[in-house]
């Protein structure tokens, strides 16, 4: 056992089983998004006496559950998506991690799981990435290490209580493009059947209830060919939300630039991070609400002149056509000099080749 940050101790497998080199210089040729894992895991259990304990790193594995886990049932569960970049000089960077630590924070507190601190969270990180470095791409093609730490209530038992036996997880995906067509703007179909989160809801939170209700709306979306879903707030239908997995901004053509307030959204670090760059790089920056009506009607009399989502799994992606039921917005078939502008100068301090003005890179 060692210490990886003041109070986390974790033991490091004495028999790993790494990928061999050929193999995984194609997965890192081509890594597509989500389909392979890096060597290691990293595990930490927690229950009220103990607190988080039994740290360990283990070669990538399935996990043996009993039947009556609780999140298997309940459904108590959250989770945080970040990446690690390479820098042309070789080092590996995260972005932002406390800002994902700080949001796992927030979203144990909606789920009612403990509390893994800050600086419990990024050691963990970096001790898995520290561990399996060569996962890691080169810059080439904005490939990066995706991470996905997650928590969940792995209790044995079957009553409704938040868990006494809770793990933390950290694992790591190779990760190219997001979207198969690159910059390519993306389609959106408008839900208006299906809401993801109402006053008191979870919709602030990261938690996987949020993407299973999101699902049918999503397949929507594809039977009608787009490529996501766009959802509106439960209470009056009326206002824009998010994307399934990314949060929205408008480019206006007097050059504010709006983006949906939160409450019932989630907030993404990509969309905290382009409020600051975007008034660096001279735009005006505003949270409001912004309804459905103002979007389509916008669009059409040239008032909103770009429209981009924004996740760290995509960064920065053009928004073509909305459909909805009965109609659609003109297509878009090129990124908005707006949406390149941001998108470059985020990419850009991702990869090292950008001043960190602002000072979110944080080296593992
Ligand atoms: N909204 C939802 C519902 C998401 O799943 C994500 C991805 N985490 C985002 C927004 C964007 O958040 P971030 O910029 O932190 O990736």
């Amino acid at each position: 056992m060692h210490f990886v940050s003041s109070t986390l101790q974790l033991s490091t497998t004495q028999n790993p089983n790494p990928v061999p080199d050929e193999r995984l210089a194609e997965i890192l040729a081509n890594p597509g998004f989500g389909t392979h894992f890096s060597d290691h895991m990293l595990t930490l259990e927690w229950t009220p006496d103990q607190g988080w304990h039994a740290g360990r790193i283990e070669p990538y594995g399935p996990l043996t559950l009993d039947p009556a886990t609780a999140v298997l049932h309940y459904a108590q569960e959250i989770f945080e998506g970040m990446k690690a970049y390479r820098h042309d000089d070789g080092s590996i960077w995260t972005f932002r991690p406390e800002a994902n630590a700080e949001r796992m924070v927030r979203s144990s507190g909606r789920l009612a799981l403990p509390v893994l601190p800050v600086e419990d969270f990024v050691a963990a990180v970096d001790a898995l990435v520290t561990q399996d470095a060569r996962w890691v791409p080169d810059s080439t093609g904005e490939k990066s290490l995706y991470l996905r730490p997650f928590m969940f209530a792995s209790e044995k038992f079957l009553g409704v209580r938040p868990a006494q036996h809770v793990t933390f997880m950290v694992i790591a995906s190779p990760a190219g493009a997001y979207f198969k067509g690159g910059l390519k703007p993306v389609t959106l179909w408008l839900t208006e059947e299906y809401t993801r989160a109402g006053r008191g809801g979870m919709g602030a939170a990261k938690t996987g209830g949020n993407y299973a209700s999101s699902l049918v709306a999503q397949q929507e979306a594809t039977e009608q060919g787009c490529d996501q879903v766009v959802f509106l707030d439960a209470a009056e239908g009326k206002y824009v939300e998010e994307l399934g997995g990314m949060n929205m901004y408008f480019v206006h053509a007097d050059g504010r630039i709006v983006t949906p307030a939160t409450g019932t959204i989630l907030e993404g670090i990509t969309r905290s991070s382009i409020i600051e760059l975007a008034g660096k790089l001279g735009h005006d920056v505003e949270e409001r609400k912004l309804s459905i009506d103002e979007w389509r009607d916008g669009v059409g009399s040239g008032e909103i002149t770009e429209v981009f989502a924004c996740g760290t799994a995509a960064v920065v992606t053009p928004v073509g056509a909305l459909k909805w039921d009965g109609g659609t917005t003109p297509d878009v078939t090129e990124a908005g000099p707006v949406t390149r502008q941001v998108r470059q100068a985020l990419v850009d301090i991702q990869y090292g080749r950008a001043d960190d003005t602002f000072g979110w890179m944080h080296r593992v």
